[in-house]
């Protein structure tokens, strides 16, 4: 029931969530005076306890049954236009029942802290001449008298357009009070200008980036794949399109068309990459390229000083921008007239938001396409299971592009076993025999080489090095993980848990215990392979204290690297032409992650990082190195067999009944104690079990595969569901009447990427 008092619009009484402490929305009322400028969406003053705080205005009118007389006015409106859309608030409400977050923590992922914080645009004094100006004898007084003024004067005389205060006294240098008294005499006046900061910042050479941006005429996959889309954006309906083409088929020369098409009648496109820092020439080549039609784009990515993020945002959000790229925050980008949403790279687990909301990027992309009725376009050379079976039961409609553009050839991938690697002590380390050899041939030929590690030494699984046996549980298909503490191999699923070996059960071989290299050690072999050679290692520590990404990534473009040894760096778009070789140095690590997400990662990294290498008239190579050359996604990347290491995995997959085929929630309980976490943990479990235990299949709980983080000890526990938006609200519920020690917490992570 709507407050009688209202007026016939609504606006007398209206809700507001505050943006920060309080949880929940309160009744306010809006003064005469702001009537007009109070919508849903609007960001508004308005005291709260003994202060004031900025709040959303989520609805007009309230069912809190105050009289008006007893209701708080709101101070003022932040902006004059709304800062958060409908479908935005929409999507607010979804999410914090969906990933089980607080409003509060949703709408300061997706309102950026300058537009909470009430920042406004950047103006700055400029001058130009006045009405009034000297005539001859005035001017030549001037010269006599006061010569700054008269120079100042001069040069203002010269200038088409007004010209920022400080810069010209500053060059010129003239004075405040000469300038102030050329004001007085109304010569030349002051004027306050709106300065826009620049949004983006192009790390290209000019000519390199107008090359990445030239036109071409479409190969006749990617026009019946534009097609396709610009049909679906022309019936305005909600849909998604998986737009799945081979690495260099010309992906974005697809995603482009749809946003000319988007926008041509006034619409506006969202286009994600999961890292901007890897994507320079992507996105130099999408803003040129719309810029040409008089397209505004800005770029939206974590580095954007304040000033900035203002700017781009106010310009979204007032319809003098049309389009926005940016990685996954700016899913929430407040555009108007949303009509297309596109999300390259859409397998990426960059997509996932690893703290509170812990959402998925894509998947806002495609509810919030819903909301909008716009259609929602993930591409990929190697979707996600998820979206891969998303289109096997019709959600998802796919396009195919099979072809490179310029029927380039894949590159030769070798395999390199190294159980018959004899191990070499000394010179070369964890490098086989082929690997240098094919090291030595390209530094001769001054061609380039990347050596890929995966992620930093995180190798806890136990493989055989003499037969390449790994612990696996047999229950769950998942790689059993080494804890230290106790010697004990754990499966982070079921329960099941066991005795490291001393030997290896199927060869007897005692190497068993050998773990993963890291970086360093690669780097180090490399050096003794070569040391003429120009070596650069990039990881996440190398990274922060030497040159940065876009730094090193620019030097190995230039050709100042001959060898990039790195555990992050396969971003599309990085097409280094005179790379001919691509080292995977222990495939191991990612196939063996206690995940069940291990192969598909597996078969996604060696094929994109395939896609990588060998540009032009130059094949390039791959040389894959492992302990399990027999394993699945090593045998179905070799062959760039998409097809059948999909029907293959999504076999497995049904059969253990992992997602796709049912949702997974992963419930974390950590604190400094280990014996309170988990004592609350198994305590909560049972509890969980007696009230949703018939809906939901729990599992564990069991220490998570990195059992201590930053002096915390955690634990977890696995639900297994049909259906989120059913089951975890009951979860959620259950969840508010459980009290625990304020020395645990708990995350619950949904839809979870990272199982660490
Ligand atoms: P993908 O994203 O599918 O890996 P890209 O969109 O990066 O592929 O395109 C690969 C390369 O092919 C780029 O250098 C691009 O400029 C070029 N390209 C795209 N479309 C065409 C075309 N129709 N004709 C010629 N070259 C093209
Ligand atoms: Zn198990």
């Amino acid at each position: 029931m709507l407050n009688p008092v209202l007026t016939a619009q609504g606006a007398t009484v209206v809700e507001v969530v505050p943006l920060t402490g309080v949880d929940r929305a309160l009744a306010y009322r809006t003064p005469d005076t702001m009537r007009d400028q109070v919508h849903v969406g609007s960001l508004v003053r308005m005291p709260l306890r003994r202060r004031h705080e900025i709040g959303i205005v989520r609805r007009l009118g309230s069912d809190s049954g105050l009289p008006l007389k007893r209701l708080r006015a709101l101070t003022d409106t932040v902006y004059p236009f709304p800062a958060v859309s409908r479908d935005l608030l929409q999507l607010a409400a979804w999410m914090q029942v969906y990933y089980a977050a607080s409003g509060e923590a949703v709408f300061e992922t997706m309102i950026p802290a300058p537009i909470r914080r009430g920042l406004k645009p950047k103006r700055i004094k400029v001058l130009k001449l006045g009405l009034v100006s000297p005539d001859a004898a005035e001017m030549a007084a001037l010269q006599q008298r006061a010569p700054k003024q008269a120079a100042l004067y001069g040069f203002l005389k010269t200038q088409a357009q007004p010209i920022p205060r400080t810069e010209v006294l500053k060059r010129l240098k003239v004075g405040a009070g000469s300038c102030d008294a050329l004001i007085r005499r109304g010569w030349i006046v002051e004027e306050l200008h709106r300065e826009e900061r620049v949004a983006y910042d192009d790390t290209l050479a000019g000519a390199e980036h107008n090359a990445a941006a030239e036109e071409f005429t479409l190969t006749g996959e990617q026009a019946a794949a534009a097609a396709a889309l610009a049909k679906s954006l022309e019936s305005q309906q909600f849909a998604v399109h998986l737009l799945q083409g081979v690495t260099g088929s010309g992906k974005t020369e697809v995603y482009l068309q749809a946003i000319f098409t988007a926008v041509a009648d006034g619409g506006s496109a969202i286009f994600l990459v999961p890292e901007v820092a890897l994507t320079p020439q992507t996105v130099g080549r999408l803003r040129t390229r719309l810029a040409r039609v008089g397209v505004k784009a800005v770029v939206w990515h974590s580095r954007l000083t304040e000033g900035e993020r203002f700017d781009a945002w106010e310009a979204l959000a007032t319809g003098r921008a049309q389009v926005v790229v940016g990685a996954r925050s700016a899913v929430f980008a407040p555009v108007l007239n949303l009509r297309l949403i596109i999300v390259d790279e859409e397998h990426e687990p960059a997509y996932k938001q690893e703290e509170a909301p812990r959402y998925h990027g894509r998947d806002v992309a495609v509810y919030r396409s819903q909301l909008c009725g716009a259609v929602c376009v993930v591409g990929s050379a190697t979707p996600s299971l998820e979206s891969l079976y998303n289109v096997e039961i019709g959600k998802y409609v796919v396009n195919k592009l099979t072809r490179r553009v310029d029927d380039r050839q894949m590159p030769t991938v070798h395999v390199v076993d190294l159980r018959r690697e004899a191990p070499k002590a000394g010179e070369g380390g964890t490098l086989s025999q082929l690997l240098r050899e094919k090291l030595c041939e390209r530094f001769e030929r001054r061609e380039q080489s990347i050596l890929f590690l995966n992620r930093r030494g995180y190798a806890r699984s136990v493989i055989c090095p003499e037969c390449g046996y790994v612990a696996e549980c047999t229950e769950c298909s998942l790689a059993l993980t080494y804890h230290r503490l106790d010697e004990r191999l754990r499966c982070h699923l079921c329960r099941h848990e066991e005795h490291m070996p001393q030997a290896c059960p199927h060869c007897g071989g005692e190497e068993i215990r050998r773990r993963g290299q890291g970086t360093q050690r690669v780097e180090a072999g490399v050096r003794r392979l070569l040391p003429h050679a120009r070596i650069v290692r990039m990881d996440a520590d190398a990274v922060r204290r030497g040159k940065g990404f876009r730094g090193v990534l620019a030097d190995f473009r230039l050709g100042k690297i001959d060898v990039l040894v790195g555990t992050q760096m396969i971003g599309k778009g990085l097409d280094f032409p005179n790379v001919t070789l691509v080292g995977i140095v222990d495939a191991d690590v990612s196939l063996h992650m206690p995940d069940f997400r291990a192969s598909e990662r597996t078969f996604q990294l060696l094929v994109q990082v395939a896609g990588r290498a060998g540009r032009g008239d130059r094949t390039g190579e791959v040389v894959v190195q492992t302990f399990t050359p027999h394993s699945a996604p090593i045998q179905f990347a070799r062959h760039s067999d998409f097809e059948g290491f999909l029907s293959e995995e999504l076999a497995q997959r049904k059969a253990f009944r992992y997602p796709p085929y049912r949702r997974l929630v992963r419930h974390v309980f950590q604190g400094r104690n280990p014996d309170k976490v988990s004592f609350f943990i198994e305590q909560w479990a049972r509890r969980l079990e007696e009230m949703v235990g018939d809906t939901i299949e729990i599992r564990g709980p069991t220490p998570t595969p990195l059992e201590r983080l930053r002096g915390e000890y955690r634990f977890q526990l696995w639900y297994f569901m049909e259906s989120v938006t059913r089951s975890l609200p009951r979860i959620s519920e259950v969840r508010k009447g459980f009290a625990m020690d304020g020395a645990v917490r708990d995350v619950l992570d949904v839809d979870p990427m990272n199982l660490l």
